[in-house]
């Protein structure tokens, strides 16, 4: 392969899909784009301008009508992660909070949200050399990427991890809140009938739940060079 390609990475959420994506990146010198991060500052917006009620009902029309004014941007920050912008302001940390995780799931099923987020997503590829993580990236997003690794492990491992990272930032939560976030998130993103969390046909699956980042890279970066060497 003579021309940088595009590479998407799906899984369910916490499989550690977002890091193998991030480092990856920036060992080949790709962007890297968190998609499920323009699904998290949508429903900050919505969670914000009471699109959403005390009982999860999200305000469909008016949240639709928004959209053209949600503008989502990603920001290198000096450590080479990136922060996300939702109209011009850093929402990296609210967007990770348990508030927005327990709605967001919601909000990626709305279809005007998913038709609007997937064409950016898009236009994002369109200058290629990109690694791009989610749940139907290598399904709706990019049926053509010429690398596709679906990501699993465990709702036990991944609530682990999701809660350890939260802890690390400061969170007041319990593993118990966090593994039920992860197991409803599950049913909704597999069982929702626009673009559910689905293995692509072609894509390459791996089970993280025994790996270290160390182990999970060196395959990655494998399953790269092996594409390019083509
Ligand atoms: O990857 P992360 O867990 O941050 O994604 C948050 C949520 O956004 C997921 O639970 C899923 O509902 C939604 N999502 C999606 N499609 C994507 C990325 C994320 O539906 N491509």
């Amino acid at each position: 392969m003579d021309k940088p390609i595009i590479i998407a990475i799906d899984g369910f959420s916490s499989s550690g899909k977002s890091t193998m994506a991030r480092r990856l990146a920036s060992t080949i010198g790709y962007r890297y784009i968190d998609s499920g991060a323009m699904y998290r500052a949508v429903t900050l917006f919505a969670l914000e301008a009471n699109y959403i009620d005390a009982d999860g009902n999200i305000d469909k029309e008016a949240l639709t009508a928004a959209l053209p004014h949600i503008h989502i941007d990603f920001e290198p920050q000096a450590d080479g992660s990136q922060h996300t912008l939702l109209n011009g302001v850093d929402v990296e940390n609210e967007i990770r909070r348990l508030r927005v995780s327990n709605a967001v799931s919601q909000i990626a099923a709305v279809p005007e949200v998913r038709h609007a987020l997937v064409a950016m997503q898009k236009k994002l590829g369109e200058a290629r050399g990109i690694v791009m993580d989610g749940r139907d990236i290598g399904s709706v997003v990019f049926p053509d990427a010429e690398l596709k690794i679906y990501v699993d492990a465990s709702a036990e491992t991944r609530a682990r991890r999701r809660f350890k990272e939260m802890i690390e930032k400061g969170s007041q939560v319990s593993y118990e809140d966090v593994l039920a976030n992860v197991v409803h998130r599950d049913h909704i993103d597999t069982t929702r009938a626009e673009s559910p969390l689905r293995r692509a046909d072609d894509a390459i699956a791996i089970d993280n739940s025994d790996m270290s980042i160390e182990e999970q890279d060196a395959w990655l970066l494998d399953q790269f060079n092996r594409v390019m060497s083509k």
